[in-house]
């Protein structure tokens, strides 16, 4: 094992919290040592800082990174992070969730991850798309269709991805639509594809509730983070008559054991830019929310939400995470302990990048689906995929992410020893 992979960092560091998760199953499988080591490193990582003219006439450098972490199954896949937090340690990390999230599933992909630090709330339209086109155009050499392929994540949109598409288009001269996925509609994007994170977290939680024999109908609901991943989740859970009790944003959180309508509270944030203040509701924090007893969680937010610290007193009996790597591996094992089911984020909201998938085929074959298809086709992946996660846990007599990640550094190991070691 190499130093590197092994470097002990600052707690909750999320690399190295990907490099634990990594190891812990590198251990179980017993990987030949060169594999391990193969497969603990990012396989390239490129960060450029590049000037950005803001609406005032000023000048601002940016920094931004995008990690390219395996390309055993396929080209690289994974969204581009739009953040004030965002580090060369946490694009690793994601890149790293990518690759297993990708391997789970089935994908033929490896896994990336992009970010920029920005505050992002901050910026104007216009000084959004700047930003977008001249970042992408620091990071050209290493995107294209069928070698690294972007896609959204926290911070960045459909229009953000138009933005991308249309300046690597401009570079090469034609319109590359399967350059990047979660694109508007008009411009070649997916049917199902926004709601795609959200409606496969609502699948993978009805199919856990299966297993622990909870009825979905009347369960409670607690949901951390209202973006695109947690809004979604929430109204299709509430729709298959789940009870949403409680909800969060960067802003705080609101809380009513009689339960919210999901969709109004969407609304509410829509025009208030907050769920803060839904009518009927008490105020909670993100640290309370996650404490509220109900039978699912679902974060959605941020990583290392769930740590040493609070793991010890949630009171939920699943949870499905909505967010990459919100569960710290401390955390993990109390949890583990405590005989709390966790869906697994590489597991759990893999829908977003499964019908990113899709959107990918569509484009290369310019032939495309309707809604029901996708749906259709991303509920049987996502179920299978399920299926064959919680056969291992019951064989292995392991947690769901153990077993989700037997199933995918296995799946990439094997694809490499088949692939062989160049030249
Ligand atoms: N950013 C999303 C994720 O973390 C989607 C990635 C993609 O669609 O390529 O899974």
């Amino acid at each position: 094992m190499s130093e590197r992979a092994v470097a002990v960092k600052p707690k909750e560091d999320p690399w190295e919290m990907a490099l634990k998760q990594y190891n812990r199953v590198a251990d179980v499988l017993n990987l030949k040592r060169g594999i391990r080591e193969f497969l603990a490193y990012p396989r390239r990582e490129l960060t450029v800082n590049f000037p950005v003219k803001m609406d005032d006439g000023s000048v601002h450098v940016f920094t931004g990174h995008r990690v390219h972490h395996s390309t055993v199954l396929g080209p690289t896949k994974g969204g581009i992070r739009y953040h004030p937090d965002v580090t060369l340690n946490e694009v690793r990390a994601l890149a790293m969730w990518m690759s297993w999230k990708c391997s789970v599933v089935g994908l033929p992909y490896g896994g990336a991850k992009g970010g920029v630090v920005c505050d992002h709330k901050k910026l104007s339209m216009a000084e959004m798309e700047r930003l977008t086109r001249r970042y992408t155009t620091e990071i050209t050499p290493i995107l294209s269709a069928e070698g690294d392929i972007p896609a959204p994540d926290v911070g960045t949109t459909p229009q953000v991805m138009a933005w991308i598409m249309d300046t690597y288009s401009m570079h090469k001269g034609y319109s590359v639509p399967a350059v990047v996925t979660g694109k508007p509609i008009n411009i070649g994007g997916s049917y199902g594809r926004v709601e795609a994170t959200g409606r496969g977290c609502m699948i993978t939680a009805r199919e856990a509730c299966k297993h622990l024999d909870l009825n979905l109908n009347g369960a409670t609901v607690a949901v951390q983070g209202y973006g695109n991943v947690g809004s979604i989740a929430a109204y299709l859970l509430h729709d298959l008559g789940a009870k949403v009790i409680a909800v969060s944003d960067t802003s705080g959180g609101i809380y009513n054991p009689k339960g919210l309508d999901p969709r109004a509270v969407l609304r509410h944030k829509d025009q208030t830019k907050s769920v803060k203040g839904f009518p009927g509701t008490e105020a909670v924090t993100n640290e309370e929310l996650l404490e509220i007893p109900c039978d699912i969680l679902v974060p959605s937010a941020l990583e290392g939400q769930i740590n040493g610290d609070n793991a010890g007193r949630l009171k939920t009996r699943l949870i499905v995470e909505g967010a990459n790597g919100p569960t710290s591996p401390e955390a993990d094992e109390i949890l583990r302990e405590r005989g709390i089911m966790v869906l697994p984020d590489i597991l759990a909201n893999a829908g977003g990048v499964i019908v990113s998938y899709f959107e990918w085929v569509q484009g290369l074959q310019q032939f495309f689906w309707t809604e029901e298809d996708v749906n259709r086709n991303l509920e049987a992946i996502m179920v299978r995929s399920f299926n064959q996660v919680m056969a291992v846990a019951q064989e292995r007599k392991a947690d769901m992410r153990t077993a989700a990640y037997i199933r995918a550094v296995s799946r990439v190991a094997d694809a490499l020893m088949t692939r062989g070691i160049y030249p």
